[in-house]
């Protein structure tokens, strides 16, 4: 059937993106995507079911549409510059930051800090809340480049951010927890 048929497009409203599917003999199994002027091209081998090759499309669409994300929130605002603003202010500038940037595959809690490494990842759902819920989170975060764990000494470094309280419940009604 595909030998007659190999490539096949398939209209926008079926796949969130246009996409164009290339069957090919010489492919064995590997079914690979790349974005080519907004349109997703799948290379597949000729033999895939039409369901794998759905759900397989599903999977890229996904991964496309986060880095798409990650890269609008990035243009969007410098999370970088906002942490040295909160830095400056409730940690004396002392705080030494190795990255912080939003990423889109934590929808539960709201931000992680690796105090090791001195990384902290934002959700991007924090992008879309109020500035004052965003910065509570940053200095959260930040917050646990010194303390780890959640310790009472953690929380009175946290809570030189006045907002803090309002934060919490904000996050809370939103089903978003705390890490
Ligand atoms: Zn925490």
């Amino acid at each position: 059937m595909y030998a007659q048929m190999p490539t096949k497009e398939f209209p926008k409203f079926w796949f969130k993106m246009e996409t164009k599917v290339i069957r090919s003999y010489r492919r064995k199994r590997t079914i690979s995507a790349r974005v080519v002027d907004g349109k997703m091209h799948i290379y597949a081998p000729v033999g895939v079911a039409d369901e794998k090759l759905t759900e397989v499309i599903r999977n890229f669409e996904k991964r496309f549409e986060r880095q798409k994300l990650k890269e609008e929130l990035k243009s969007k605002e410098n999370l970088h510059s906002v942490a040295q603003k909160l830095n400056k202010k409730y940690f004396g500038g002392n705080l030494k930051i190795g990255s912080i940037e939003y990423v889109s595959n934590q929808n539960k809690i709201f931000g992680s800090c690796s105090c090791r490494k001195r990384t902290i990842r934002i959700s991007h759902r924090l992008a879309s809340m109020p500035q004052w819920v965003r910065d509570y989170v940053i200095v959260h975060e930040m917050a646990h480049i010194i303390q780890p764990n959640h310790s009472q000494s953690f929380w009175e470094i946290v809570c030189r951010y006045k907002l803090t309280e309002r934060a919490r419940g904000y996050l809370m009604a939103k089903g978003v927890a705390e890490e």
